[in-house]
């Protein structure tokens, strides 16, 4: 028997069994063609075939129309940091940025790098444990770029701000396709894809076709978004492995019942850990505010540091591998993307619970 643990790694992060083993059952003959995928042309009809399912199955999972165009594209979500204003941020317009933690604080880096950047909303002074609710959008704002999940924080945004005509793009890396929201609000998502939807070395950039009628002529191409939306990510090669396992946690999730379905199991699955975190605020300390937690990156502080390090280290010992904080704020973290089971949650919660009881 293969040893699996419980994987709360926040990223690259644990995977669904069922998607990993057809991943292991076609390695080496993919679909009877005597070869893996990973040595197949990307010119191939069978990645073809792939990459449009993984086209097909984000925009039905996402409920959007051909309105917009699904990439994918390689260097990351931090790439897309500066993508964004090389592409979308011209000189007579400011970029509008809300600042909820590192993976903003990065992107707006960028922005300010390439153009005029305006803080339209921060939670720095309170060590960005909530999400600011009131906005302040210049009048020639370019867009409104947000961060929907602070993987490191802890927080998430549960209403999304209303920016009329301005388009809202927003950083999903860490909780795309776990609940249902409208995605046709955003002009743009984009994702890192290691941590709710494949493997690391994929990006996925949901992009609307009003956005790609505004990009300036005169920008390397491969940086330049009409480039990979012209040839449905076929431009150049691919990270040809990382959509494959892409189209299959998409197919995972469209098997479960979709977005409706995972959404209630991610929603028992925080209600398991922030119940046990609640029940008992002498020892466990969440650190975001009530309202804005995040379902994906629970964050929690026990009474002290020698607490958290024996927690995690047992926790290790016992299974539950990934409980350590960012190491920007140490504590705990409880990291449970749609492909960590309810099962994964309870047992964790036993286990801390137990924690608890001995100390
Ligand atoms: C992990 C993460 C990133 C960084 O992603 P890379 O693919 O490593 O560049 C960006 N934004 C958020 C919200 C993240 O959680």
């Amino acid at each position: 028997m293969t040893k699996r643990v419980f994987n709360f790694n926040a990223g690259p992060s644990t995977l669904p069994l069922d998607v990993l083993k057809i991943v292991r059952d076609e390695l080496l003959d993919y679909k009877g063609t005597g070869m893996s995928i990973m040595e197949s042309s990307h010119r191939s009809p069978e990645y073809d075939a792939i990459n449009d399912t993984a086209i097909a199955l984000t925009k039905e999972m996402m409920g959007i129309g051909d309105d917009y165009h699904v990439l994918f594209v390689g260097g990351g979500a931090s790439t897309q940091f500066a993508h964004i204003p090389i592409n979308l941020l011209p000189e007579d317009k400011t970029a509008a940025y809300i600042d909820t933690g590192t993976w903003s604080t990065k992107a707006i880096k960028e922005a300010q790098n390439l153009g005029n950047m305006h803080l339209a909303g921060s939670s720095k002074e309170s060590g960005y444990n909530y999400i600011p609710r009131d906005i302040d959008l210049p009048s020639n704002a370019a867009y409104l770029h947000i961060t929907s999940n602070n993987t490191i924080k802890g927080t998430q945004y549960h209403v999304f701000p209303e920016t009329g005509n301005v388009p809202l793009i927003c950083d999903m890396s860490s909780d795309i396709l776990s609940r249902e929201i409208d995605f046709s609000k955003f002009s743009m998502i984009y994702a890192g894809a290691q941590k709710n939807l494949g493997p690391s070395g994929v990006t996925m950039v949901v992009i609307h076709q009003s956005l790609l009628d505004t990009i300036p002529d005169g920008i390397p191409t491969m940086f330049d978004y009409r480039t990979h939306a012209s040839k449905r990510s076929l431009f150049n090669t691919p990270p040809a492995f990382g959509v494959y396992v892409i189209k299959l946690v998409l197919e995972w999730i469209k098997g479960q019942g979709g977005l409706k379905a995972v959404e209630e199991i991610n929603r028992k699955k925080k209600d398991t850990i922030y119940s046990l975190i609640d029940s008992d605020p002498d020892f466990f300390t969440g650190t975001a505010k009530v309202e804005d937690r995040s379902w994906m990156n629970v964050t929690l502080r026990l009474p002290s540091e020698e607490l958290e390090q024996k927690l995690i280290s047992e926790a290790k010992a016992t299974g539950f591998v990934g409980l350590k904080g960012h190491r920007s704020v140490g504590g705990v973290r409880v990291s449970m993307y749609n492909a960590m089971p309810l099962e994964g949650a309870e047992k964790v919660a036993e286990f801390i619970s137990d924690f608890r009881k001995r100390h």
